[in-house]
């Protein structure tokens, strides 16, 4: 696959990182661990001459275990317990009429713009780590214990769409005595890259599926990698009565699709909850400006950098066009539609967590900043 220089959210330089990959593969004393976020599982296949939107989770699975990895998550499983905090913290906010609109925090290119952009607004952006933290905060205090005994450090390996992922996993705020919650990020396209280094015949794998207990996710978690994903798991899990597939189609159709500004109210608990969906930095922009200049008013605003969402980010296979991103999210929308789990909550293996790692530490869920505008 071709590999861009430079990030169109985050203008910054691309760092390939395949080679620490190989590196903590090889070194005994590492437990290697791998999450791979929702958008890779729709366009990896494209490297491999497979159509936009085809699921090839299970061939991904199979070529990070043959490369060597040890354990292999899934990021959506994080994307249920951001979900679960999110609206928590939503609801609170809905209550005490403060610092709204939430603005949604998962995608690092909008965070860090707003930051620069609109320092006055950071205090409405929800205070979750992306999943790609959460992931890698939960992941290492599980194993703090057992790496003691055994001797060895985990390693965590994220695969994501994504440029800005990279200076995420880099800012201070995620690193605790030395420890960081990712180590290592690649794109779809570098993991493409990785199984041809390995020379492994993508089409040829056995598919495989994810290593437990952090490889199980609710449809919920899963769509987060396509605009007005996460907006639907919010709301999904803020609903008493969860509707089938075809009422959530329904019920769900003004927050689907690749229009650049998406707005729906939806009745939580008696009460009209009106929300926002942008796609773009600059259409964020805009929005933004009215919603300070009191033209506009919502209570939850999701704001995604890369038009799209995830699915089009810029790790992903190139080239890409907008009828391939429908078929990218298209591809995510199937794969809520056959899992077992519909909403955040009903995830039994997220649910333990909480009642038993998380119980007394739900902070390692959330950001506490550390520096300003330019971490
Ligand atoms: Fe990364 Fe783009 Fe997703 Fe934001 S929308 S997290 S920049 S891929």
């Amino acid at each position: 696959g071709q590999c861009r220089a430079v990030c169109p959210t985050g203008a910054i330089i691309i760092k390939k990182e395949n080679h620490k990959v190989w590196e903590a593969i090889h070194n005994k004393r590492k437990r290697v661990i791998a999450q791979v976020a929702p958008a890779v599982r729709v366009a990896l296949g494209e490297e491999f001459g497979l159509e936009p939107g085809e699921i090839t989770i299970g061939k991904i699975v199979a070529a990070l275990k043959t490369i060597g990895i040890h354990e292999v998550y899934d990021t959506a499983f994080a994307a249920d317990m951001t979900v679960i905090e999110e609206s928590k913290e939503f609801v609170e906010r809905l209550t005490k009429g403060e610092n709204l609109p939430l603005f949604t925090s998962c995608c690092p290119g909008w965070v860090k713009f707003a930051e620069n952009k609109f320092p006055d607004m950071v205090d409405n952006i929800s205070t979750c780590k992306s999943p790609q933290q959460m992931f890698g905060a939960v992941i290492k205090e599980y194993y703090k214990k057992i790496d003691k005994e055994e001797d060895k450090e985990t390693i965590l390996i994220s695969v994501m769409p994504c440029t800005a992922k990279k200076a995420e996993a880099a800012r201070e705020e995620f690193e605790y005595n030395g420890v960081k919650d990712v180590d290592i990020v690649i794109t779809t396209q570098e993991l493409a890259l990785l199984i041809k280094e390995a020379g492994i015949i993508f089409e040829q794998l056995e598919e495989e599926s994810f290593d437990m207990p952090f490889g199980l996710a609710s449809g919920s978690g899963i769509i987060f990698g396509a605009t007005g994903g996460v907006t639907e798991a919010v709301v999904t899990r803020l609903l008493k009565d969860k509707p089938d597939h075809f009422a959530k189609d329904l019920l769900f159709s003004d927050v689907r699709g690749m229009e650049n500004l998406k707005e729906a109210s939806f009745d939580v608990d008696g009460k009209e909850v009106k929300v926002a969906i942008v796609h773009g930095l600059k259409v964020a922009n805009d929005l933004i400006n009215q919603i300070k200049a009191g033209e506009r008013y919502y209570d939850f605003v999701e704001v995604m950098a890369c038009p799209g969402g995830c699915i089009a980010g810029g790790g992903q296979p190139v080239p890409m066009d907008t009828a391939m991103r429908k078929e990218r999210a298209k591809g995510l929308y199937k794969l809520d539609r056959t899992s077992h789990i519909k909403s955040s909550e009903k995830n039994p293996l997220v649910m333990s967590l909480f009642e038993d790692l998380l119980k007394d530490n739900h902070e390692l869920l959330h950001v506490h900043k550390k520096s300003g505008a330019d971490a």
